[in-house]
């Protein structure tokens, strides 16, 4: 099994298309694919009494409670919410690092998604950022090139991004990780707080 999956959406995506009926809470439960389990549903859909809903559903489910921030406009809604920690979209653009520093400010973690398919300027990421090798896209570019010069410099996880039941993996990130020779940052251990990927 493995350790930690803190990417995961399920059907209170409601907005994206990728998302199937069947990506509920109770079969990611029984699944159980990772032995931390966190969930980051999309914040723009989580406004209002959904969030509540959402909140307690994941709760009960043992899980971490996550959320995916994709317009830098939802911010500070965002930051109003007892999240345990937060995935941003940092586009290339300068109100994004911004938002990305507020966010490290703020003392809760925070995963920068999928930057290589994004245009992020790992320059301008704050160095207190955890990085995401994401299993949906990190195949996609070249991603010895993109990753190598910051591989010293970020903390990193893995992350399957599930949409579907059967993304429940990790297995082309971890393979990337490998490769790379990244040390995985765990969040939400008791007793340990990183272990080699
Ligand atoms: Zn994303
Ligand atoms: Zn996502």
């Amino acid at each position: 099994m493995i350790p930690q999956d803190l990417h995961i959406h399920t059907i209170f995506s409601t907005g994206d298309g990728s998302i199937v009926p069947e990506q509920t809470l109770e079969l990611i439960a029984s699944v159980r694919h990772a032995e931390k389990i966190g969930i980051s549903d999309h914040i723009e859909n989580l406004y209002g009494p959904t969030f509540g809903d959402y909140a307690a559903a994941v709760r009960d489910c043992g899980f971490h409670l996550g959320a995916e921030i994709v317009q830098v406009q939802d911010v500070d809604y965002a930051l109003s919410l007892p999240l345990e920690y937060r995935v941003f979209h940092c586009y290339d653009e300068d109100r994004c690092y911004k938002a990305a520093e507020r966010m490290v400010d703020s003392g809760t973690p925070l995963i920068i998604a999928h930057p290589m398919a994004l245009g992020t300027d790992m320059s301008r990421i704050p160095p207190e950022a955890i990085v995401e090798i994401n299993n949906r896209y990190i195949w996609r570019n070249d991603w010895r090139s993109f990753y190598t010069p910051w591989s010293e410099r970020f903390q990193f996880i893995f992350s399957s991004d599930a949409h579907q039941p059967n993304w429940l993996n990790q297995n082309v990130a971890r393979f990337v990780g490998g490769q790379l020779g990244l040390r995985e940052t765990l969040l939400f251990l008791e007793n340990e707080d990183q272990s080699v990927a």
